[in-house]
């Protein structure tokens, strides 16, 4: 355990966890960061996406929200789309669109979503390790101070720290609430006493911790044990996907030469790439789950190896093939690539239908619960129904439902009624009809907007 501990660069992932040592106590990381192409792009991405999440939820378009899931009207917002609860299979297809759009970027671009789109790494990354390394120094200053007591200035510094943090985790999970609850109703919530809603408190309360004790402390154990994104990766990718290799035909044998006869490769052997890596891995010991194509070791050999006027590049993203000289299959060619595109496409595409060539109005007919049919004076009979109509429009519309099938007859209080815009009715309604008309099914019309519906009719 010792030897272990005192040169981290032993560990190797087919021997321990990277951040687990030998009693299995968690190896907290300090890792190093160094600047390049990679950290650049990755931060000037990040920053982006940072202001994209925190302005999302207060932006309206033509009077609606941009972007939201709101729990309580029950309604979905996409960029001017609004879906109702009773279309949860419109959502249905963004979200399955959505995993398999993940899927084919991962093919094609490897892990880019946990380098430059997962929440976890933007957060940590560039919003909490900052503020660490801002307030305690660089990693080796920090892990310096960890392993010795305390003393009143760091402990401050750590208090100081942990506020901060909370801060953040205060701001990230009340941006995440009001992208289901809206921001007028959280404002509502944080300036009335906790005692007015105990449980949406309790509930922004439980997911502000649960940030905090995720991004304080929980941070690449999310990546390494948690996250089931990283357990798929091996299934996801083919020998065409790009990952972050090292060229071991290139740097081995590692280390310095000691004398002319000692040939060694162009890695010096320095741990950098090991001492940035923020899931703590060895790259050099080849692809593995925890390695979240940060890219911190690229652009940390990537400075070694311009230091010892070495070429660049022994550390770099590549695909398999590339690495083994073998034919590179151009991405159009590749029937993974072709197979995922379309389904995306074709998921995406029917959202799109359904969404923007909906009708004004769009009505669904539900049998009520219980009785099949109820008998009713004049020998007639009736069956219950439930019309769900929603109005797709920004405007109020007039709705008249209105039978076509002769003998039929409608009772209902709301069938003639404004629905308000992006609003959805729950129409309870009795569509009788006299015995002798052995009638299988009735239809109706929408005044306003011109849909012919059928009602499945059940008599004796
Ligand atoms: S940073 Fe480059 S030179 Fe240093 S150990 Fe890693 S691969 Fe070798
Ligand atoms: S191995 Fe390199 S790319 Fe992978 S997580 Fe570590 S630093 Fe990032």
């Amino acid at each position: 355990v010792n030897q272990s501990q005192q040169n981290p660069q032993s560990y190797t992932p087919q021997s321990l966890l990277p951040t687990m040592d030998q009693t299995g106590k968690r190896r907290w990381l300090y890792p190093d960061r160094r600047d390049g192409r990679y950290a650049s792009r990755r931060r000037l991405t990040a920053l982006g996406l940072i202001a994209f999440y925190l302005v999302m939820p207060w932006l309206t378009f033509g009077g609606i929200p941009l972007l939201r899931v709101d729990v309580f009207e029950g309604q979905a917002y996409f960029f001017g789309q609004v879906l109702h609860v009773n279309e949860s299979n419109l959502l249905a297809l963004v979200l399955a669109g959505l995993a398999l759009f993940l899927l084919l970027a991962t093919l094609v671009k490897g892990r880019i979503w946990c380098s430059y789109g997962c929440p976890q790494t933007v957060f940590v990354d560039w919003v909490i390790r900052p503020i660490e390394e801002l307030i305690e120094g660089n990693a080796h200053r920090r892990r310096k101070v960890d392993s010795g007591p305390l003393h009143p200035q760091d402990q401050f510094k750590k208090v100081l720290k942990h506020v901060l943090f909370l801060v953040v985790a205060a701001i990230v999970s009340n941006t995440f609430v009001a992208y289901f609850v809206g921001p007028e109703r959280l404002r509502h919530w944080m300036l009335q006493p906790p005692s007015d809603h105990p449980v949406p408190f309790f509930v922004m309360t439980f997911i502000m911790l649960g940030f905090y004790a995720d991004l304080a402390w929980f941070r690449e154990q999310f990546c390494s044990y948690l996250c089931p994104y990283a357990r798929f990766q091996s299934v996801m990718i083919d020998a065409d996907t790009p990952t972050v290799t090292y060229n071991a035909k290139r740097g081995e044998k590692r280390g310095r030469s000691q004398s002319k006869e000692d040939q060694r490769g162009d890695c010096i052997d320095c741990g950098l790439c090991v001492r940035v890596c923020p899931t703590g891995i060895d790259i050099r010991n080849g692809l593995q789950p925890e390695c979240v194509m940060c890219a911190r070791c690229i652009d940390a050999c990537h400075m070694i190896m311009t230091n010892l006027d070495r070429p660049t590049g022994l550390i770099k993203v590549m695909t398999q093939n590339e690495y083994l000289g073998q034919t590179v299959v151009p991405m159009w060619k590749r029937p993974r690539v072709i197979a995922y595109a379309s389904a995306v496409a074709f998921l995406f595409g029917m959202f799109l239908l359904k969404t923007v060539g909906r009708h004004a109005v769009s009505i669904n007919v539900i049998r009520s619960p219980g009785a099949p049919y109820t008998q009713m004076p004049n020998d007639r009979y009736g069956n219950v129904f439930i019309f769900q109509v929603n109005n797709n429009t920004g405007r109020d519309i007039a709705l008249q439902i209105n039978p076509q099938t002769e003998g039929v007859e409608l009772l209902c209080g709301q069938c003639t009624t404004t629905i308000p815009a992006h609003n959805e009715l729950r129409i309870s309604a009795i569509v009788s009809f006299p015995r002798q008309s052995k009638l299988q099914s009735a239809q109706f019309s929408e005044g306003s907007s011109g849909i012919v519906f059928n009602a499945p009719i059940l008599s004796p």
